[in-house]
């Protein structure tokens, strides 16, 4: 099959991989249909990761069903699938809580950037899709997959809500969705940092009433501006870098919620400022598992349309021009078909 590897910083390629097999009764081998680069994919093409090279890229993915292992119950070849980057049981302690993505059995993805993937503990890991998607539908699954689901867990776990003002860190895919969760969730107003005209546009089609284009302290005083000196009940950091975890930490006001999902690199948080900020934060990687059943009935529902924030959508096999087109911000988020 053709699959995408990353060789090094910026070294992007579109190679011949071995076809997936089932190895554990519990895998599933699905045909990928529909997959996408994600802003994290960018860490490592940036050096700012420096993982063991080469590494099969891709961790999100629709699809269709080809083969179970002997333990599959839920699924049978032929259906349509989305599941989460972390692969999860979904029935230890941790799963029925609510927090699949640290599954005591969480395992990674070999790279969905590729025409097919194994899916460990299929069961609990993929969601089965109701009917045929259309192609919007598609795309709006393929953001349910990760940018949907963790701008969703964002917003829950800044308790956005009726009454609230909801501000937004990053205007990348998860935090543009983060906008449109809040919305969902009956924000009062949502205040999207931005300073990109495109994608202060797609904020506003996702919900966002306020657009701030300052950052750092200068975004955290026009926050406060807009909320009587008090900043937001809730803030999403969908980031991950010192000077976003701050502007979001300090665009809340004391006994609110940062829901932080930007996935942290080199953040130090000052301890003494923490404690006297009255400030909750919660976040981490996703468990967008939790969230796909609601989510895949909104999108089939045609009550909401994530699948906006694809602005660009290459073939596989010009995968390196759709990372090097995020890389340089020319788009938001790259589907990759095949
Ligand atoms: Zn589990």
């Amino acid at each position: 099959m053709r699959g995408v590897i990353m060789h090094g910083p910026g070294d992007v390629r579109v190679e011949d991989r071995t076809d997936p097999v089932i190895q554990e009764p519990t895998d599933a081998i699905i045909r990928v249909t529909a997959a996408c680069i994600c802003g994290s994919d960018l860490w490592p093409y940036r050096g700012a990761e420096d993982p063991q090279w080469p590494i099969p890229m891709g961790h999100e993915y629709v699809g269709v069903v080809e083969e179970i292992g002997a333990d599959v119950s839920t699924l049978k070849p032929g259906d349509f699938v989305v599941g989460s980057f972390f692969a999860s049981d979904n029935t230890c302690e941790i799963c029925r809580a609510g927090y699949q993505s640290r599954c005591v059995h969480a395992t990674g993805l070999d790279g969905t950037q590729a025409e097919y993937a194994r899916i460990p503990f299929a069961d609990g890991t993929l969601v089965t899709v109701p009917g045929q998607p259309d192609e919007r539908q598609v795309r709006g699954l393929l953001a349910a997959s990760d940018v949907l689901g963790t701008g969703w867990f964002a917003a829950v776990a800044a308790e956005a809500g009726p009454g609230k003002t909801v501000a937004v860190v990053g205007d990348g895919a998860v935090g543009l969705l983060g906008v449109l969760a809040a919305r969902e969730l009956g924000a009062e107003r949502i205040i999207a940092f931005s300073r990109h005209a495109d994608r202060q546009a797609l904020a506003r089609s996702f919900g966002a009433t306020h657009i701030v284009e300052e950052r750092g302290d200068a975004g955290v005083a026009e926050v406060k501006e807009l909320t009587g000196g008090l900043g937001a009940h809730s803030v999403v950091e969908a980031v991950g870098t010192q000077e976003s975890m701050m502007q979001a930490i300090r665009s809340t006001r004391a006994g609110g919620h940062v829901g932080y999902v930007g996935v942290s690199h080199d953040v130090e948080l000052p301890g003494l400022e923490l404690f006297f900020s009255g400030v909750h934060l919660h976040g981490g990687p996703a468990p967008v598992r939790r969230f796909l059943p609601d989510l895949v009935e909104l999108i089939m529902h045609d009550r909401i349309d994530p699948g906006t924030v694809f602005d660009l959508s290459l073939p596989i096999e010009q995968a390196a021009e759709g990372y090097r087109a995020m890389d340089e911000r020319r788009a938001t988020k790259v589907l990759l078909t095949f």
